[in-house]
């Protein structure tokens, strides 16, 4: 047993709490071993991107972040990689179906201690490796101690290590409140896996998980943030709780829930806990289980896309969900982006004025983002936009032009057709082999899905196995 620091009480006087951590080290693992254990065992945890903290270094302690997203990198298959991402332990007393380190599962298992972590933190840190740490874990005798030693280690990267750089920790469900509480004003993001878009998912494959016990810390990091911005506003020298936010995380195509009721979902928790970020990860198949697709299975790495794009569309875009999907379309066009999706299905709103439409409608012209759209309203001001002010806005035209009409006029005579300019917007990368007997995107939906799901199976295979912690 080992007194690693403390804790204040809930009631917020200074009484102070003892915690005595028992360091957990099942076998002598050497720091590499571990490290290729629990960084490989934490890869695909996708809930980790960094932005939305500015602190500047102090000249006394080590690193800083900016909101801007100097932290980011993304990999080819557009995770971030830019943070020592890692599982403080692949040990856990729980059994999810769907996780490599499931505790029927015999596969090598190691521990960090706390101060291990704050060391190659701080070594990676220092040769400019990482910009910060990305820390989750297994379940370690139970979600408090695990919680504790998560706090431990932050703690430590703060206070003995001075460490001001980015730590995203996750929130373990049905860890002490009070422990949450205090590593929230430690971490810039936390994120409470949500795992499965339904609780009857949840019941099914993560038995010892309970949606309950998934949304109550999600409930109190939401207070904290809430709370800690309203004394922020007060007091300047405050301490900030979860600056960055919270986000969580689903797995996609491990149940059968639809694109709908996962967009559904992912609204709500929006809506309801002020996500800063729901992340999706497309389900591969580790384990051999009735209750889970074949391990054979593609894994649905094109759908997990369509989802990112429809968020974006629900937090940026002004959109709900019910307009991009309803209870007779419960699932994205696999072979276009939801917004072209959208357009295509409402053009009797179309085209739009570029000189007079307003913002929200100019958002949702498939082509003009969020920065086009708001330097097309405050260009026009000063005079009318033709094309080529609108190339240079940075519109892209190839998808616009469809849509849009610059002084009444068109960019070239095309028609307002559904198939028409589904054909013209494919990408030569997404284009379907339309042949000389004129079938349609629709009808070739059935065999494109195949062969969508062959190159998606092999990207599949490139990637290595997950743990969703
Ligand atoms: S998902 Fe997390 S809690 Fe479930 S078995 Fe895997 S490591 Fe344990």
């Amino acid at each position: 047993m080992e007194e690693v620091s403390s804790v204040f009480a809930s009631d917020g006087s200074n009484r102070k709490k003892q915690i005595n951590v028992e360091l957990y080290s099942t076998t002598r693992k050497s720091i590499m071993d571990k490290l290729e254990i629990l960084t490989d065992a934490a890869k695909y945890d996708v809930a980790c991107t960094s932005s939305g903290v500015n602190r500047k270094g102090n000249g006394q302690d080590m690193g800083n972040c900016i909101a801007a997203g100097i932290c980011h990198s993304f990999s080819s298959d557009g995770r971030c990689i830019s943070l020592l991402k890692i599982l403080m332990s692949n040990e856990c007393v729980y059994d999810c179906k769907y996780c490599i380190n499931r505790r029927s599962n015999d596969v090598p298992r190691a521990t960090f201690t706390p101060e291990e972590i704050c060391e190659l933190t701080m070594n990676f840190y220092k040769r400019n490796y990482i910009e910060g740490l990305f820390l989750s874990s297994g379940i370690i005798n139970n979600p408090t101690y695990t919680m504790e030693l998560i706090y431990q280690t932050v703690f430590r990267l703060r206070n003995v290590y001075r460490f001001r750089g980015y730590v995203h920790v996750k929130g373990i469900p049905g860890a002490d409140p009070v422990l949450i509480q205090q590593t929230g004003f430690l971490a810039d993001r936390m994120s409470v896996n949500l795992e499965l878009p339904t609780a009857q998912g949840l019941e099914k494959l993560a038995p010892n998980k309970h949606r309950k016990s998934i949304l109550k810390p999600m409930r109190q990091i939401q207070n904290g943030i809430a709370q800690g911005k309203q004394e922020l506003a007060l007091y300047r020298n405050a301490p900030s709780f979860v600056p960055a936010g919270q986000s969580t995380q689903m797995i996609i195509g491990a149940t059968p829930e639809s694109d709908y009721q996962i967009m559904t979902v992912a609204e709500s928790l929006y809506d309801k806990f002020a996500l800063k970020r729901v992340f999706y990860s497309a389900y591969v198949g580790v384990n051999e289980d009735k209750a889970l697709p074949a391990v054979t299975a593609a894994s649905p790495l094109l759908r997990e896309h369509r989802l990112y794009q429809a968020d974006w569309l629900l937090r940026y875009y002004h959109f709900r969900v019910n307009e991009l999907l309803d209870e007779k379309h419960q699932n994205f066009n696999i072979l276009l982006d939801p917004k072209c999706d959208w357009a295509l299905g409402h053009l009797e709103q179309f085209p739009v004025e570029i000189n007079r439409a307003d913002y929200t409608m100019l958002l949702r012209v498939p082509g003009i983002g969020v920065k086009s759209a708001q330097r097309i309203c405050k260009a026009r001001r000063s005079s009318a936009l033709d094309f080529d002010s609108l190339k240079k806005i940075g519109v892209v035209l190839k998808r616009a032009l469809y849509f849009i009409t610059c002084n009444g006029r068109m960019m070239y005579h095309t028609k307002l057709d559904e198939d028409y300019i589904t054909r013209n917007l494919l990408s030569e990368h997404e284009k379907l082999p339309f042949d000389k007997d004129g079938m349609t995107y629709k009808q070739l939906s059935l065999f494109d899905d195949g062969m969508e799901n062959a190159a998606v199976f092999g990207m599949a295979m490139e990637r290595n196995v997950t743990a969703h912690v």
